[in-house]
């Protein structure tokens, strides 16, 4: 076998990797910490096993826990030599997975009966709340839908819920007998007069029911699938599981790879039991540990390890210390701010300089424990100008010009005039971008920041749609929209070049040069729900799980790695945050962390106003800045004048469709108010306002403020 493996592609590996690599056909678990290369592992694992003739590439299916990953996988197996093979190698999402083989064996199993995947289950579940006679806003409804998802990954019927919430401690929203009610009508609801709607839940449902129901499609999937592999194995659901099992069937070819002390997905019904017990199930199984941390320097190395070493229980007693592989870096920083914007600011004022020093800005990402956090970095960097992604939130798909190209794709795919040469493969391309033109997806990129970002969210559709038929010359508008739908679900955005925001669910398995892990305050990190009034644990494996997404987010670092959080929320607010308790015992006591630490010079943007207009000492902090005075000084705003500044930014938005903070942040328009620039130098003199934003709104806010003015004389001439 081995001699079949060239030297170069086992020399990249150590030998305990080399060991998994090379096992014979049948189970191999890996069991490690993270950047230890698991997923590098099983990447050469199917090389292995293709180029030695054990398995036909097309014969491998892999899972991985996002589309992103599968992609990153097939990209890895071109690069070992696998060549056109390694796009035969079907790399996928459990639910992509079985979405592929559903729609292929559905009408084997269920005949002429349609199907469509259900777009958003959150109206659905609503609708459900409703009919059982409980509240249906937004928090509610969420809460439901956890429930109803928590439930089906757990294949826990509507019947057995209640009884299984309370044999699992559940932290139930209402009665349980309730929220069975509601699920019990949320399935009854999926079937209409025009056919089912499909969950993603019900896809892998359906899927394993196929395979193990109707022997044919057994047969028939188990003839064509040999070798099966799955990466962040311990984040499977029973559900996931079941899938696998059915998959498998009587046969053993399985690779897993895992490290119980990233489980993060428990909420969902995810447990690391399948991967602990891997060797209980298949006793011949190769199981190998790995230590040899390659992703991080020995500073973040050792950092982890001293993160995940106070965790307890059954996942902790498993876990391995991590010896750090590369060369120094810098420690890692901790720093502590009066309040979000101030963190915010100064986070992006450091990315800036990271940037300036050669960091690629698609090497840095700003991790955070809910997807709410992402509003104040998503100001900032749009203030400095930097671009970014948000990743695993509402993001890319909920773009409004994105939805509308949805629309427009619906469209064009239920006309029945067009030839049947136009609907498929790299013709729909075409269709795309002739549907996506009147939504502003011109030839040339346009001026004006808005259009612009249109523009580079319809480019980015095109070339997912590009990418997409190059992988799959027969696919179709509706196989398209297909797509789509499932990669909205999914969280999978198009790649845009960037910063990447995303929360520390959304991050695992990846890895960036510089890191910054902010919100770090007790109440977000761990999340409130695991402590009591008093601050007290009040959920011990919940906190345990806040824990390993705090070890998930200290691994992604390759070499920078800052840690921060704020006093305050709210610019100037009453400072009731204290730093994360898990950050007690970590923070060396020379940091300035250890103490509080004033917003530092880093935080002053470059070039702006450096001296305070009213009292003339230097500026400090970006607030400060931006408004031209000290927090401190007296504000000689125009309340009136913020008032209408503030009525045309939110008219501006809408016509617009972008959120207000892209027209002008608070921040901006309060130092308009306060300033009362006269002409085009005067605006430009605010920091935040460059030549773009004084093209595009620059007319409309000097009329603004001159008819405030005519108004009200007293504001003459303030500068
Ligand atoms: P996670 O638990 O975060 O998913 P992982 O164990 O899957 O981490 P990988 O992503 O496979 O780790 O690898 C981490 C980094 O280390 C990658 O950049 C990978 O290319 C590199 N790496 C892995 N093994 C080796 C090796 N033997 N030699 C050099 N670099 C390696
Ligand atoms: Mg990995």
């Amino acid at each position: 076998m081995m001699e079949r493996v060239s030297a170069h592609e086992l020399d990249a590996l150590d030998p305990e990797q080399a060991a998994a690599v090379t096992a014979p056909r049948g189970p191999v678990c890996v069991l490690a910490g993270a950047g230890t290369g698991k997923t590098r592992t099983i990447t050469h694992r199917i090389g292995h096993l293709v180029a030695a003739g054990h398995v036909k590439a097309d014969q491998v299916l892999a899972v991985t826990f996002t589309a992103r990953a599968a992609g990153e996988l097939r990209n890895r197996l071109r690069v070992l030599g696998l060549g056109g093979a390694a796009n035969q190698v079907q790399a996928r999402t459990f639910h992509a997975a079985a979405l592929r083989q559903l729609r292929y064996f559905w009408p084997q199993i269920v005949g002429d009966v349609p199907w469509r995947l259900l777009d958003g289950k959150f109206p659905v579940v609503a609708q459900a709340a409703r009919r059982a006679g409980l509240p249906t806003h937004t928090e509610s409804v969420r809460d439901l839908l956890g429930e109803i998802e928590w439930a089906k990954s757990s294949l826990i019927a509507p019947e057995d819920y209640a009884a299984a919430a309370s044999r699992q401690h559940r932290d139930v929203p209402y009665d349980a007998a309730r929220v069975a009610e509601v699920y019990t009508a949320y399935e009854s609801l999926k079937t209409t007069p025009d056919g089912l709607l499909l969950d993603f839940d019900d896809l892998l449902l359906h899927t394993a029911a196929a395979l193990e129901d109707y022997p044919a499609v057994a047969d028939e999937f188990r003839g064509r699938y040999r070798s099966f592999v799955v990466d962040e194995y311990q984040d499977v659901t029973p559900l996931q599981q079941r899938v696998l099992d059915a998959w498998l069937g009587d046969r053993d070819d399985l690779t897993v790879v895992g490290d119980a002390n990233q489980t993060i997905y428990s909420f969902t019904g995810a447990t690391p039991g399948y991967l602990l017990d891997f060797s209980r199930r298949f006793p011949e199984a190769t199981v190998v540990r790995l230590e040899r941390d390659y992703r991080s320097t020995p500073q973040v190395v050792s950092l982890a390890n001293r993160v995940i070493g106070v965790a307890r229980g059954r996942i902790a007693g498993t876990r391995l210390q991590l010896i750090g592989q590369r060369a120094d870096g810098p420690e890692p920083t901790f720093a502590e701010y009066q309040d979000v914007p101030a963190e915010a600011g100064a986070v992006v004022a450091s990315i800036k300089r990271m940037i300036a020093a050669g960091v690629p800005t698609a090497e840095i990402a700003v991790l955070y424990r809910i997807n709410a956090q992402s509003e104040a970095y998503e100001q900032a960097l749009t203030e400095q100008g930097i671009p970014y992604q948000v990743r695993g939130g509402e993001g890319f798909f909920q773009r409004p010009e994105v939805k509308q190209a949805v629309v427009a794709l619906r469209q064009v795919a239920s006309r029945d005039d067009l030839p049947a040469e136009s609907r498929s493969g790299t013709a729909i391309v075409k269709l795309a971008r002739a549907a996506l033109g009147p939504l502003g997806l011109t030839a040339a990129e346009p001026v004006g920041a808005q259009a612009r970002e249109r523009w580079s969210a319809l480019t980015a559709l095109v070339a997912l749609t590009e990418e997409l038929t190059a992988q799959d010359a027969a696919l179709d508008l509706p196989g398209l929209l297909r797509e789509l739908a499932a990669r909205a679900e999914a969280r999978h955005p198009p790649t845009v070049q960037g910063v990447t925001l995303a929360s520390l669910h959304a991050a695992k398995g990846l890895e960036w040069d510089a890191v910054y892990l902010v919100g770090l305050s007790d109440g977000t990190m761990p999340i409130a729900h695991v402590l009591g009034e008093d601050g007290s644990v009040a959920d011990e494996a919940g906190l345990e799980e806040e824990r390993r997404l705090l070890y998930v987010g200290v691994t992604r670092a390759r070499e920078h790695l800052q840690l921060s959080w704020a006093l305050a929320r709210g610019e100037g607010g009453r400072r009731t945050r204290r730093r994360s308790r898990f950050l007690n015992g970590l923070i060396p006591d020379d940091s300035p962390a250890s103490r509080i630490a004033a917003p530092t010079a880093e935080s002053v943007s470059a070039g702006a106003r450096p001296y305070c207009r009213v009292c003339a000492k230097p500026l400090i902090g970006t607030y400060a800045t931006m408004l031209g005075r000290c927090r401190r000084c007296p504000a000689e705003l125009d309340a009136e004048l913020l008032g209408l500044l503030q009525e045309w930014r939110t008219d501006k938005a809408a016509d617009l469709q972008v959120r207000e903070f892209v027209v002008f942040t608070d921040t901006t328009l309060t130092a308009i108010a306060e300033q009362f620039p006269a002409d085009d130098a005067a605006l430009a003199a605010i920091p935040g306002i460059g030549a773009k934003k004084i093209d595009q709104y620059g007319a409309e806010v000097l009329a603004l403020v001159a008819a405030r003015h005519r108004q009200d004389p007293k504001t003459a001439g303030r500068k």
